[in-house]
């Protein structure tokens, strides 16, 4: 049974910029019926990260950041079944992962393969189970279609393009500069645009003067038109980030006009709050990574300490692949 002992986590006081992220040492009890304590030996980071810290996505304060982790279970409270003490695990969508360690519930801990590290489940968990929403829950890929990502060197880019890939589409990728361009091709795109050009128009020149059948945008209001005009008739334009801030409104009449668009706004935890969902979207996941559709491609890690200076590198477009901070 753990006794009561302390963590140090990343804790705002208040909403703002990456100054507003205090290193911080807390008490941490032992673990509550239903939960799991855990050491903490990696945690993902996301720009869902920065939309809490800014207060794009409400919540209160004080609190600490991150929603995703990987970690060994050191206690485990009353009535929890299926875990035990030295479990590796991986959650995502739980506020609080900026720890060392941590209480969270045991329904949320799923197990880590022994072919994966702490380190690569952290940096696919929450970005690869988005994209088994995107690609398997929401709209499943047509083999041969050709298919439009934004971001396409980013966190979610690194696992969307291969998957996507395996999956059968032509992926053409949206990047800032050639040398994520560069970066996109090695994941698998077929053919890259960078954002400063006319999207659209070099989307269409690429797929023989068509739209294309689904877009999948995370970077939300310098995009969104670009990819609404990206679209053939009935195609999907997926709108699932905000990088650049949020897209503007929409007018039903404007899908409409681009030809009976389907348009919708995911959150992956509408597809994961059932624990059967989860582990659908878990096996899906590993599976992938088992059969080499999808790998782990952390590029850059930082100390737990130094999170604020992970979301400058992030918030300024400066980061490739996935991301990792060391508790
Ligand atoms: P990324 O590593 O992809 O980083 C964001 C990328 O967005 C940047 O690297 C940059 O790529 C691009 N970008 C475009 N405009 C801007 C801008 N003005 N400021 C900053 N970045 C910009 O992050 P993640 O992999 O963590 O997340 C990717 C996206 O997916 C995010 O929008 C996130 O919110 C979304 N997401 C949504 C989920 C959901 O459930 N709906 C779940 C998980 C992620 P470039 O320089 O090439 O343009």
């Amino acid at each position: 049974m753990a006794t009561s002992s302390t963590a140090d986590v990343i804790r705002i006081h208040s909403h703002g910029g990456p100054e507003q992220m205090k290193f911080e040492t807390i008490d941490l009890s032992p673990p509550d019926a239903g939960q799991v304590q855990l050491r903490q030996t990696a945690v993902g980071l996301n720009f869902i990260d920065v939309y809490t810290r800014t207060g794009l996505y409400p919540g209160p304060t004080p609190a600490v950041l991150g929603v995703e982790a990987a970690g060994v279970i050191e206690a485990v409270g009353e009535g929890v079944e299926g875990l035990k003490v030295g479990d590796r695990v991986v959650y995502n969508g739980l506020p609080g992962s900026y720890a060392s360690r941590r209480n969270a519930p045991a329904e949320k801990m799923v197990l880590i393969p022994d072919a994966v590290s702490d380190e690569d489940a952290a940096a696919v968990f929450l970005k690869g189970l988005t994209v088994w929403m995107l690609t398997f829950e929401i709209r499943r890929i047509q083999p041969g279609e050709t298919i439009v990502v934004w971001a396409a060197a980013g966190g979610v880019g690194s696992i969307l393009v291969p998957w996507a890939n395996a999956q059968g589409a032509r992926v053409i990728g949206v990047v800032s500069t050639p040398e994520k361009a560069e970066l996109a091709t090695a994941y698998g795109c077929w053919e890259t645009i960078l954002a400063g050009e006319d999207v659209a128009a070099r989307v269409k020149q690429l797929n023989g003067g068509k739209g294309v059948p689904v877009v999948y945008d995370s970077v939300g209001k310098t995009s969104a038109e670009a990819s609404l005009k990206s679209l053939a008739p009935r195609g999907w334009f997926i709108t699932y980030g905000n990088a650049s801030g949020p897209a503007d409104p929409i007018a039903p009449a404007r899908l409409n006009q681009g030809g009976s668009l389907i348009m919708t706004r995911p959150g992956l935890f509408h597809f994961t709050h059932q624990r059967a969902d989860l582990e659908r979207g878990a096996a899906a996941l590993w599976g992938a990574m088992r059969s080499g559709a999808v790998k782990a491609d952390v590029r850059q890690r930082f100390a737990l300490k130094d999170a604020a200076e992970a979301h400058r590198a992030l918030e300024g477009r400066k980061t490739i692949g996935a991301t990792i901070l060391k508790p």
